[in-house]
C-alpha cells in the first residue's frame, strides 16, 4: 500500500507535522524507530516562545491543553560566576505572560501523541534507508510512499537523500547529570536553583541548573574549546558514577563550593552529550518527494531554538500541504521557502549566543545580552 505521506521520526517535529494534518483530514503515517512511547526517557525541560513553539501548538489546535501543562515559574533566571556572585536574578510573576515558559518535554510529546488517532504512529520502525519512493526498515519490512518527511532528528537517514552536509562537533562537550526529587532530599540546593533556570558562566565551563516539573533538578556541565574526542581522555569514568561526580567536582577546581556542592549531589545518572551542529543556512534544492524539518534540517546549539523551530517547522509544512492537497511539490517549495530564511536566522541567533557562552567573561557579556544598554 502506498502512504501518500510518510513522516520518519516521532520527535516534537514530526509529530506536529502528523497533528496538523490530522486536523486538517490528511492522512499521514509516521515511523518511530522506539519500540513504544515511553521506550526512552524524554529528557529535560524547553522553554516554548510565544511566536514560534506556542505558534505551532496554536496551529495545531492545543495551545489551550499546552497552557494547562506549562510552567510559567520555569521562566525565571538566575545568573552567576563562579566566585558565587549573583549578576542577575529574574522572578517571573504569577501574572506575566507566558512569553517563554517551560514544559516537560515528555509532556508535551505526550500531549501530541494523545491528539492523534492511536494507529498514526507505527512504533519499532527503525528507517535504515529510502530510495525511489520506498522505506526500507532495519526489521526487513518496508513501505512506500508519495511524500516522505525526515524528521528523525540530528542523525537523520533522510537528510542523505537531499544533501551531503553532516553535522560537526562544535567543540564543546556537555555532561548531564540530576538531583532527583530536591525538595526533599536538598532542600538548600532547591531554594539556591529557584523555580527555573540557574547559570554559572565560567571562562570555558559553564554549569546550568534546571528545575524539572517533577522535583527533579537537571544539570549541564559545559566544556567549551574541547575536542571531538574529550570524553576518551577527559579521566571521566562514566561507567562509575561516584568516581565520575569526583572527577567532575575535581574540573571544577576553584569554583564556589555551593556549585561542587550541587554535582556531589547528583544521582547515578551521568550521561555525555557531545554538541554537534548543522552549517548555519543549510539549504538544498528542493525536490518535489522529499524534505526535512527540525534537526534533521538545521540541527543548532543547544540554546533555546531547537525544539521550537522543529514544531513549527512541523505546523507549517502541515498548513502547506493543507493548502495544496492535491499539489505537494508546491507545498514542498513554498514550506521550504519560509522554513530556510527563519531557521537561517534562527541559527546565526544560536550561534552568537553559543559565541558568548564559550568566551572569557561569559557571564559579563551574558548580562550585557540580556540587559542591553
Ligand atoms: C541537552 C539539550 C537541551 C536542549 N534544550 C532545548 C531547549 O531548552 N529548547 C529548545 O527549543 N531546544 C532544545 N534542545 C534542542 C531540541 O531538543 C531539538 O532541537 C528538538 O528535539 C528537535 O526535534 P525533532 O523533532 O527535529 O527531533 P528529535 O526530537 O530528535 O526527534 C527525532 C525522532 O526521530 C526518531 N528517529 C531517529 N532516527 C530514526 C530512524 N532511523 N527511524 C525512525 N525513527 C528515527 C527518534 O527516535 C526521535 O523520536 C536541546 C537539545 C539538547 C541536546
Amino acid at each position: 500500500m502506498t502512504i501518500a505521506i510518510a513522516i520518519v521520526g516521532a520527535g516534537l517535529g514530526g509529530l506536529a507535522l502528523a497533528r496538523v494534518l490530522h486536523v486538517n483530514g490528511i492522512d499521514a503515517v509516521v515511523y518511530e524507530r522506539e519500540s513504544s512511547r515511553g521506550a526512552r526517557g524524554q529528557g529535560g525541560m524547553l522553554d516554548l516562545h510565544s511566536g514560534t513553539g506556542q505558534q505551532a501548538l496554536r496551529e495545531a489546535g492545543l495551545i489551550r491543553q499546552f497552557h494547562a501543562i506549562a510552567r510559567r515559574a520555569g521562566q525565571d533566571l538566575r545568573l552567576l560566576e563562579p566566585d558565587g556572585t549573583l549578576l542577575l536574578q529574574e522572578d517571573t510573576p504569577d501574572d506575566a505572560p507566558l512569553e517563554r515558559p517551560e514544559v516537560d518535554r515528555g509532556d508535551l510529546r505526550d500531549l501530541l501523541l494523545d491528539s492523534l488517532p492511536e494507529h498514526a504512529v507505527r512504533w519499532g520502525h527503525a528507517l535504515e534507508s529510502a530510495d525511489n519512493g520506498t522505506l526500507h526498515f532495519a526489521d526487513g519490512s518496508s513501505a512506500t510512499y508519495e511524500l516522505l518527511v525526515g524528521a528523525d532528528g540530528a542523525q537523520s537517514r533522510v537528510r542523505p537523500l537531499l544533501t551531503d552536509a553532516r553535522p560537526a562537533h562544535t567543540g564543546q562537550n556537555v555532561v548531564e547529570l540530576g538531583i532527583p526529587d530536591i525538595d526533599r532530599t536538598h532542600p538548600d540546593l532547591a531554594a539556591m536553583v529557584g523555580r527555573g533556570n540557574y547559570w554559572v558562566l565560567g571562562n570555558g565551563q559553564s554549569l546550568s541548573a534546571q528545575r524539572n516539573g517533577d522535583g527533579r533538578v537537571r544539570i549541564y556541565l559545559s566544556f567549551h574549546h574541547t575536542a571531538e574526542d574529550w570524553f576518551a581522555t577527559s579521566g571521566i569514568p562514566f561507567g562509575d558514577p561516584a568516581a565520575a561526580r569526583v572527577r567532575l567536582i575535581e574540573l571544577f577546581a576553584g569554583w564556589h563550593p555551593r556549585f561542587t556542592a550541587l554535582i556531589a549531589a547528583c544521582d547515578d545518572t551521568v550521561l555525555p552529550r557531545p554538541i554537534t551542529t548543522l552549517p548555519v543556512g543549510l539549504t538544498w534544492p528542493s525536490r518535489p518527494d522529499v524534505t526535512l524539518l527540525g534537526d534533521a534540517a538545521h540541527l543548532m546549539p543547544p540554546v533555546g531554538q531547537g525544539a521550537n523551530m522543529a514544531l513549527l517547522d512541523g505546523a507549517l509544512l502541515g498548513l502547506a500541504l493543507a493548502a495544496h492537497p492535491d499539489d505537494f511539490p508546491a507545498a514542498v517549495k513554498e514550506y521550504e521557502r519560509e522554513m530556510f530564511e527563519r531557521t537561517s536566522a534562527a541559527g546565526r541567533q544560536s550561534a552568537r549566543i553559543q559565541d558568548i557562552l564559550a568566551s572569557p567573561d561569559a557571564s559579563r557579556k551574558m548580562l550585557a545580552f540580556f540587559q542591553p544598554a
